[in-house]
């Protein structure tokens, strides 16, 4: 009796640890995924910052482009008003050189916004290709660890796997299936340990006549609450896994 159960006991820590363990690998690709999609938005970013500065670029050299346009046209117009013949015609070239200068200042305001902005991205691309950088490190370093802990976890999966086989064939079957149904049917734990006359794992207090037989050690016996099968902690063989609770 007392040897069987600690076979139980054993297999549910065995069982336990796998499943710790496979919950601890599943997340890896999860968490390196959502690593390289932190890295792609920060080079979408970047990205997205020259874009704005390429275009803010161009603009800036139409922007040139039209001074240099209005420059001619102010030219001629002060060579017109040198040939001027009647004061009418005086003040409409003036009014025209008036209207070119205005334009040309107009234009002039956009251009140094255009070179403020433009600095401004420049600053920002620094930071942005920093973000990019770190963002990568990230990956690289954190993904590595990511991996070496999963294939760590793999191996050790393996081996508690083995373990397990090597378990089985010495309980009884009809004990294993009761187990694997308990085990099914109640989260994962089939079994619990009781200590001060408290169910491990449901946490009801066990009738104080069931917890004297349960110190007896001399059968199978469930929690009246949860019905999972109970051992005393106290029992010297079952001390080891009390450590577990
Ligand atoms: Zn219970």
């Amino acid at each position: 009796m007392q040897e069987t159960l600690q076979l139980l006991i054993e297999l549910q820590e065995i069982e336990g640890k796998i499943k710790i363990l496979a919950e601890h690998k599943a997340r890896a690709p999860k968490e390196i995924a959502a690593l390289k999609k932190k890295e792609k938005e920060a080079e979408a970013r970047l990205e997205d910052k020259k874009m704005i500065l390429q275009s803010g670029k161009k603009l800036r050299r139409d922007l040139e482009v039209e001074v240099e346009d209005l420059e001619g046209r102010k030219t001629k117009s002060k060579q017109k008003l040198l040939e001027v013949k009647s004061n009418k015609e005086y003040q409409a070239s003036l009014k025209e050189i008036d209207d070119i200068e205005e334009l040309v200042r107009g234009r002039e305001d956009q251009i140094i916004e255009q070179m403020e902005s433009a600095d401004d991205l420049d600053r920002q691309i620094r930071e942005h290709k920093l973000l990019v950088v770190e963002a990568s490190k990230k990956l690289k370093e954190e993904g590595a660890q990511l991996e070496k802990e999963a294939k760590k976890a793999d191996a050790l999966i393996m081996s508690l796997e083995e373990q397990k086989e090597q378990l089985k064939p010495k309980i009884p079957s009809d004990l294993l299936k009761k187990y694997r149904f308990l085990r099914d049917k109640r989260a994962g734990v089939a079994l619990a340990p009781v200590n001060r006359g408290t169910c491990g794992v449901c946490h009801m207090n066990l009738p104080p006549q069931t917890f004297i037989d349960l110190q007896r050690n001399e059968k199978m016996m469930n929690c009246p609450n949860c019905l999972r099968i109970i051992y005393w902690t106290g029992h010297e063989a079952y001390k080891q896994s009390s450590q577990l609770e």
